[in-house]
């Protein structure tokens, strides 16, 4: 048994609380014990933090939260491979079942049986973390540990991104969260013509602005459609990747997406959206992409290599940094929407 401090969702209601829990460190043929170095909050962590709808039909507490991290192998099971003990590890958050018809077709990121890591079962709001080893990406010093705890978020950035080719293309980016301000750099590095976002948070346009963006609208302020016609001869652009989750954004963007057009749609919606799909969507001729996480292990190793031959700098991006005692701060700026990525400093 290992004890150590985890943030957990103890009781069906909102918060976490940080304590001694005890882990059991025995480890099946094909798993692997990481002590966890940096891990960073997600917005699927601040809806479990807020206990909504969605997190109350979703989690079993207690359980400890969390996904995003970087840390190292201190042991693994029997069976185990493809990594060592002292290796430095990031982690896909999706689990693949392996024997799945998506499993077994190259599809794994939509196995029909996922698990996800601080939802489905203990994540990595602790010190340490069991998982399978299917899941772990070795990653060299050359990549900041800040920018590694954050790249399960930076392929989400990439994997929606790059589904279409932004070569020469305008580009829109509905929301300015930390995934839409990664996918910035990324559209831009993509060799996209013009990147056009909307976002409300004056905190994230400046984020926007920092990573590339050609063009920011603010929708409160300004008309969407007007402005992105204006910058685009009229035409709308693209592609539209989808990023906020906004009903009312999504539907926006898909009045200028141009007829012939691809949409890329990350964003979850928090209930059923309504809209004329008929005249936004069918008769304009578009292709829609739906992206659920990160191809294994593809998108993975496309956001290595641009880690490592520094193409893409994500400091911009990692705004705060907090003790796992302060984790409560974290939550807070989060909860705001003042900041970029919020990483807890665990190991
Ligand atoms: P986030 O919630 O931090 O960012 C969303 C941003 O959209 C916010 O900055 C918000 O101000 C902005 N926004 C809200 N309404 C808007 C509007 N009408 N117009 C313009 N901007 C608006 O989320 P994130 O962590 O950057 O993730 C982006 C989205 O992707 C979220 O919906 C998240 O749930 C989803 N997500 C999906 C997957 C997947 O596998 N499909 C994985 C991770 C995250
Ligand atoms: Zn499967």
């Amino acid at each position: 048994m290992i004890k150590m401090k985890a943030l957990v969702k103890e009781k069906p209601q909102p918060g976490f609380l940080l304590k001694e829990v005890l882990m059991d460190d025995e480890l099946s043929p094909d798993e692997v014990l990481v002590k966890v170095k940096n891990a960073s909050i997600c917005g699927t962590d601040l809806h479990i933090y807020r206990w909504d709808e969605w997190s109350q039909k979703k989690i079993k507490p207690p359980q400890i939260g969390g996904h995003e991290f970087v840390g190292e192998v201190v042991k693994i099971g029997s069976h185990v491979s493809m990594v060592k003990e002292g290796d430095r590890v990031v982690s896909e958050t999706h689990i693949p079942c392996k024997h799945c018809l998506q499993c077994r077709t190259g599809r794994m990121h939509v196995c029909k049986n996922l698990e996800i890591l601080g939802v489905d079962r203990d994540g990595v709001f602790a010190e340490y973390v069991k998982v399978p080893e299917i899941v772990l990406w070795k990653i060299d010093e050359s990549i900041p540990t800040d920018f590694a705890s954050v790249m399960e978020p930076f392929g989400n950035a990439i994997h929606t991104s790059l589904i279409t080719d932004l070569t020469g293309k305008n580009v829109l980016i509905t929301g300015a969260g930390p995934i839409g301000v990664m996918a910035v750099s990324v559209a831009k590095h993509a060799g996209a013509a013009k990147v056009i976002v909307s976002e409300l948070k004056d905190y994230r346009i400046n984020l926007a602005k920092k990573m590339g963006a050609d063009i920011i609208v603010n929708p409160l302020k300004e008309n969407l459609v007007e402005k992105v016609l204006s910058n685009t001869d009229g035409n709308g652009v693209d592609i539209l990747l989808e990023m906020s989750g906004n009903e009312t954004a999504f539907q926006n963007g898909l009045k200028v997406v141009t007829n012939g057009g691809q949409v890329s749609l990350l964003g979850v919606f928090t209930r059923n959206l309504s809209f004329d799909i008929n005249e936004l969507f069918t008769f304009k001729g578009l292709t829609l992409y739906g992206i659920t996480g990160r191809k294994m292990f593809q998108t993975w190793n496309t956001a290595t290599n641009l880690l490592k031959n520094k193409v893409i700098d994500l400091s911009p991006v990692v705004t705060h940094k907090y003790k796992l005692e302060d984790w409560e701060k974290g939550f807070d700026v989060m909860n705001r929407g003042e900041s970029g990525k919020v990483i807890l400093q665990i190991g």
